[in-house]
C-alpha cells in the first residue's frame, strides 16, 4: 500500500509499504477514506514529537475509514490507554502513563486495537467524522473549565473554534481573540464576540500552544476565574506568568490534555448534529504526494484542515 512515511524533520516521504496484516497483533485493519491535519502534524513534520516512534515512522491520528473485516465506518482515535495505571484507574485515561499510540492515518490502511475504533453517525462524512478526534479534546477542555456564563478564548484556529462552538452550544457567551482577520470571521460566524485581545472573563481557554499565549490567558483571567491551558507547551518551555494574580485573585489553572473515549463518542454526535458548519473548517481534499507540500505551507489565513484521501492520485 502507499504510505507517507516521515524520515526526519522536514523530510516526508511518500512509498510503498507493506500492507497491515490482519493477523498480527497490531489489530482491525481499516481503509482510510479521510485523515485530516492539524498543528500537532505540522509540529511532527518540522521537528519531530514525543509519541512518534524511531524514523521512519507513519503518522497522521485524525484518521476515518471502514473496517476491512465488517465494512462498517468507523473513526480511528489516536491512542488506547492501558487501563491499569494509577490515572487510568483513577477514570483519567487522557492522562495514562503508557498509552499506545495509533498513527499512520497518512496512508491507505491502518491497523488499529478494536478499542480504538468508534462507529460514525450513518450520514456524517468521513472528512468530518476525521474531525471527532479533535473536537473529542475541546470537548474534554470544556468540561475542565467552569460553568461561568461568560468565556474567553485564546487563539481562532481549529481547537479554538471548536471550543467556541461547543459553548456557545451550551448557551455561554464567548468572546475569541485571534490576530488574524479572517479567523475572527470564522468565530463571529460561530455566534462569538470576536477580537483581537481579551479583556478579562471567569473563564478562559488558552488554545494556542505557545508560552506567550499562556501568559496571555492569565492576564485575561477575572478575579476567581477558570484558566483552561489546551495548547500544548513542550516539557522544558520557559513560561513566565505574573504569579500576583494566581494568589490574589485565586485563579485556577487547569491542563487540558487529549481526551477520553467517551468523548470521541460525543464529539462524533455533536458533529452529527451539526455542530459546525461542515465547509468551515475542512480544506480542500489532497492526494497523499500532495501532503508534504500542504504541510509545508505557511499557516495564516482562515483555520483549515487539509482532507488526506489516500484513494486519490494526484491531480
Ligand atoms: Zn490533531
Ligand atoms: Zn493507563
Amino acid at each position: 500500500m502507499r504510505a507517507a512515511l516521515l524520515y526526519g524533520p522536514q523530510d516526508l516521504r511518500v512509498q510503498e509499504i507493506p500492507d497491515p496484516d490482519p493477523d498480527d497483533a497490531e489489530g482491525i485493519v481499516v481503509e482510510v477514506e479521510a485523515a485530516t491535519t492539524c498543528g500537532t502534524d505540522v509540529k511532527m513534520w518540522h521537528h519531530g514529537h514525543r509519541v512518534l516512534p524511531p524514523y521512519p515512522c507513519a503518522f497522521g491520528h485524525e484518521t476515518a475509514g471502514t473496517r476491512a473485516d465488517t465494512g462498517e465506518r468507523v473513526l480511528v482515535s489516536d491512542s488506547v490507554a492501558c487501563g491499569a495505571c494509577p490515572p487510568c484507574r483513577a477514570g483519567r485515561p487522557q492522562i495514562c502513563r503508557c498509552p499506545s499510540w495509533v498513527l499512520g492515518g497518512f496512508a491507505e490502511r491502518i491497523a488499529a486495537p478494536e478499542a480504538a475504533l468508534h462507529g460514525i453517525p450513518d450520514g456524517l462524512p468521513a472528512a468530518a467524522a476525521a474531525m471527532a478526534e479533535p473536537l473529542a479534546a475541546a470537548v474534554h477542555a470544556v468540561d475542565r473549565g467552569s460553568d461561568a456564563q461568560d468565556a474567553g478564548i485564546l487563539g481562532g484556529g481549529p481547537m479554538g473554534l471548536m471550543l467556541a462552538a461547543l459553548l456557545i452550544g451550551q448557551g455561554r457567551s464567548v468572546t475569541l481573540a485571534d490576530p488574524h482577520p479572517e479567523r475572527r470571521a470564522q468565530a463571529a460566524q460561530l455566534g462569538a464576540d470576536a477580537a483581537a485581545r481579551l479583556a478579562r472573563h471567569e473563564l478562559v481557554f488558552e488554545a494556542v500552544g505557545r508560552p506567550e499565549a499562556w501568559r496571555a490567558a492569565v492576564a485575561a483571567a477575572a478575579p476567581g476565574a477558570v484558566v483552561v491551558l489546551v495548547g500544548g507547551c513542550p516539557s522544558g518551555s520557559e513560561v513566565t506568568l505574573d504569579p500576583g494574580p494566581l494568589h490574589y485573585d485565586e485563579l485556577e489553572l487547569r491542563g487540558a490534555f487529549h481526551h477520553a473515549p467517551a468523548e470521541v463518542d460525543r464529539a462524533l454526535a455533536a458533529l452529527a448534529d451539526g455542530l459546525l458548519p461542515r465547509e468551515m473548517l475542512l480544506g480542500p481534499t489532497i492526494s497523499l504526494d500532495e501532503l508534504p507540500a500542504a504541510l509545508a505551507s505557511p499557516s495564516g489565513g482562515p483555520a483549515k484542515k487539509w482532507v488526506v484521501d489516500p484513494r486519490r492520485t494526484m491531480r
